[in-house]
Formats: structure tokens, C-alpha cells, sequence
């Protein structure tokens, strides 16, 4: 049998993503200290702050890749790393436009018209427009190429019906990204006849309906769209290659160190607190998981580098997604070993907060972005064993 190789090429951080990580850094510490923020785990996805995420279009840290006549920078997919490193570390509630950041501008980018473009993308930029994700459905999950919402041709544009569940922070989004149904469904062809929409959320015929998860927050919400009328440039890419287009989406969205840094807050906590004292075998466990958290941040880091050669790397995507999960989830189960918990107790000490609220937050950590069993069949058919 052929060698079976990953890519995980080492990247080139230059002074100048240094000196971007150190500016970033010293924003979050003042913030921090003047209290606009309550350090949080897994703030990319639980932390809405959209006056925060302005500040940070202001110092011009959102969309940092993208061509500077849309309101980028033009810099690289690593100082964009570094910048996402830094807020996850921190805590920082930067779930508002994390999505338009991460994917939904480079999927604008790439397949919107040159208006959608002129008109979004700055405004994405200064942290002043949200995106949506709407992938999932009441009747579809992990199967995606099911999706039954329905976008029929109608004169001047296209009229959507069906339904979008579990869409992150859609109650602050001005637009969602619809992947519909445009084709008759062929069993033997399910991916084909798929396309993606730019929807915006003030239409009339949408509602949105915030879903409170167990950890008491509203953060992800089902999305009704009733004869939805949108007109024909709201269509991104091409018509009935949808399927395509989520494919290289999901790759931006697996790789990132959202996802193994999500509980880093409490560890890093739980150290400051514990190091005095640390030894034997919980000085082993935090070594160990340190180990695991150096090694990700290489192949996530690897990941990085190959998007910005313009690659999508989606099977070392989704290896990154699958590892890192279930290293957020270790963390908090490992920790809660030296720190036991108890929810129901006030939340006076820190790291009893962050533990606590990390519980209840964990077990989505390998549900969403597509669940574990998913991303190990899209390996293994990388590694061509299926
Ligand atoms: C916090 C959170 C945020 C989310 N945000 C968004 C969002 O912004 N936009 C959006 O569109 N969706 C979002 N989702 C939905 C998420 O993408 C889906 O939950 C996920 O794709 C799984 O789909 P499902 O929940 O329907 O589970 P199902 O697909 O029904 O899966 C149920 C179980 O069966 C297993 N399974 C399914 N198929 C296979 C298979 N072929 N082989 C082996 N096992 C299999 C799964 O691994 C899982 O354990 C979010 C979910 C969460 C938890």
C-alpha cells in the first residue's frame, strides 16, 4: 500500500504577525481590565456582542484577508490566526461576527456579484453586518444534501419556503446564507441541484425564533422563510452547485483554533491557580493535554497556511476538527478531576464559573460544524480506506 500522508506544511510567521498578536493582545487587555468583557469559554459561539465586534472592525481586525477595496487588508491567513488566537485565549465575546469573518465573507468573496461585494464586505469589515449560517434543518443534519428548503424560479429573482434550525447567532445577523433546493432531487445525484442564497433577514416572509440550549443562553435559533422573495443577485455562485461551494465553506470552518481552544480559558485558569501546588499526576495531565494543544496548533497552523496557498484542505479540516473537540472536552473532564463542581452552587470563584459554564456548553463542542462520526468518514475516505 502507498504511504498515506497529511499536509500539514509549517508556516512563516514573520515580526509583522508577531507585532499584529502583540497589538491584539494589549486591546484585550485593556478591555479586559476596564471591564467591557467577562472572560468566557467557548465565546466564538456563546459571546454576543455586537458593539464588541465593532471595536474590533474599528482597529480593523475582521475580514483582515480580504482585498482592501472591500475593506480588507490584504493580509495573510496568518495574521488573521494570530488574531482569532488571541480572542479565543481571551475569552472575548466575539460570536457576532465571527461566521461573516471566518466564511461567509470568503464565500462572498468568491461567488457573490460585484455589488453584493461592494455593498457587504465593508460593512462586514468595520463590524457593523452579521452573517447566519443556514445549513441545517429540522429533517437534516449531518445528511445536508436532504435539505428540504425549496427555491423555486419566480419572475425577476427566486421565492423561498422551508425552514433552517440550529443557525448560530442569527438573532443579531442582518443576512443568512440559505442552501436550498433548486433542482428536482435525484436519488443517484443528491448533491447536485443545491444552491446558496444571500438572504436578508428583514425580508418579509422570515422569522426567527431564538431555541434556549441547556446552558440557559439563546444562541442558536430555528429560521422560517414563508415565500421568501429574493432577486436573482442574491444568489451565490452558480445555480445548482451549492454543494461545491459548501464543501471549500466547511473547510474555513473546521480547521480554525476555535476548535481546541474553546475551554483554553479554564485550563489556563485552573494552572494559574493550581501551579504552586501542582505535582505527580495532575501535573502529568496538564502536561499531557498541554502536548495535545502544541501539537493541534500545528496542524491547525498547517491548515491556515494551506488556505492562504488558496488550497482547500478539507480532509486535514475535518482531522483538526475531530482531534481538537474532543480535546476542548477532555480539558473540562480532566479538570473537573483536581476542581470538582457543582452547577447549582454561585459562581463566586472564576474558575468554578468558567468549569461550570464549559459543562453544559461542551457536549455541542463535536455536534456542530458537522459531528465526529461525520468527520472521521471524511478522513477516512481521504485516506482512501471507504
Ligand atoms: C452549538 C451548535 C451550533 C450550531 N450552529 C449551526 C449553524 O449556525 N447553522 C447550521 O446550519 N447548523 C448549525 N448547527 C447544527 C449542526 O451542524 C448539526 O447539529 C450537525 O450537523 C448534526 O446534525 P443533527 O443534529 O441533525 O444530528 P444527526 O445528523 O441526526 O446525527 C445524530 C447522530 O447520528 C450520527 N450519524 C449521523 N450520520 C452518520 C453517519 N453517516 N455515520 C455515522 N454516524 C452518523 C451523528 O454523528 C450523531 O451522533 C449547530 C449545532 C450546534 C450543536
Amino acid at each position: 500500500m502507498d504511504s498515506i500522508r497529511f499536509n500539514f506544511p509549517a508556516p512563516v510567521i514573520d515580526e509583522s504577525v508577531d507585532r499584529l498578536r502583540k497589538d491584539v493582545r494589549s486591546f484585550l487587555q485593556e478591555e479586559s481590565r476596564n471591564g467591557s468583557f467577562r472572560p468566557g469559554t467557548d465565546c466564538w459561539c456563546a459571546g454576543i456582542d455586537p458593539e464588541f465586534s465593532r471595536k474590533l472592525g474599528q482597529h480593523g481586525w475582521i475580514g483582515v484577508t480580504w482585498p482592501k477595496q472591500y475593506g480588507g487588508r490584504e493580509l495573510s491567513a496568518l495574521h488573521r490566526y494570530v488574531i482569532t488566537e488571541e480572542l479565543l485565549v481571551a475569552g472575548a465575546p466575539v460570536h457576532a461576527h465571527w461566521i461573516a469573518d471566518r466564511q461567509s465573507g470568503p464565500l462572498i468573496l468568491a461567488t457573490g456579484s460585484e455589488e453584493m461585494k461592494q455593498s457587504i464586505l465593508p460593512r462586514i469589515a468595520a463590524g457593523e453586518c452579521f452573517v447566519a449560517l443556514g445549513l441545517s434543518e429540522p429533517e437534516s443534519g449531518s445528511d445536508l444534501a436532504s435539505v428540504r428548503t425549496r427555491a423555486h424560479r419566480v419572475e425577476g429573482g427566486w421565492e423561498i419556503t422551508g425552514t433552517k434550525l440550529w443557525s448560530s447567532g442569527a438573532q443579531s445577523c442582518q443576512y443568512m446564507t440559505v442552501l436550498a433546493r433548486t433542482g428536482e432531487r435525484n436519488e443517484k445525484k443528491r448533491h447536485e441541484g443545491l444552491t446558496q442564497f444571500l438572504v436578508p433577514l428583514d425580508s418579509p416572509g422570515v422569522t426567527v425564533r431564538g431555541i434556549r440550549d441547556m446552558s440557559g443562553v439563546e444562541h442558536f435559533n430555528e429560521s422560517h422563510f414563508e415565500k421568501v422573495f429574493v432577486a436573482d443577485d442574491a444568489v451565490l455562485g452558480a445555480v445548482g452547485e451549492g454543494w461545491k461551494q459548501i464543501t471549500s465553506e466547511l473547510a474555513l470552518e473546521r480547521s480554525g483554533p476555535e476548535r481546541f481552544l474553546s475551554t483554553f480559558i479554564a485550563l489556563e485558569k485552573a494552572i494559574q491557580q493550581g501551579a504552586a501546588s501542582m505535582e505527580g499526576h495532575q501535573a502529568r495531565v496538564i502536561g499531557s493535554i498541554l502536548a495535545r494543544i502544541r501539537a493541534l496548533r500545528a496542524m491547525s497552523l498547517g491548515v491556515a497556511a494551506l488556505l492562504g496557498q488558496g488550497q482547500s484542505p478539507d480532509v486535514e479540516a475535518a482531522l483538526v476538527k475531530d482531534l481538537g473537540t474532543r480535546l476542548e472536552q477532555d480539558i473540562i473532564e480532566r479538570l473537573r478531576e483536581f476542581w470538582p463542581i457543582q452547577l447549582k452552587q454561585n459562581f463566586g470563584d472564576e474558575l468554578h464559573y468558567l468549569l461550570s459554564d464549559s459543562l453544559l456548553r461542551q457536549p455541542s463542542f463535536t455536534l456542530r460544524g458537522g459531528t465526529n462520526e461525520v468527520l472521521k468518514g471524511i478522513v477516512a475516505r481521504g485516506l482512501g480506506l471507504r
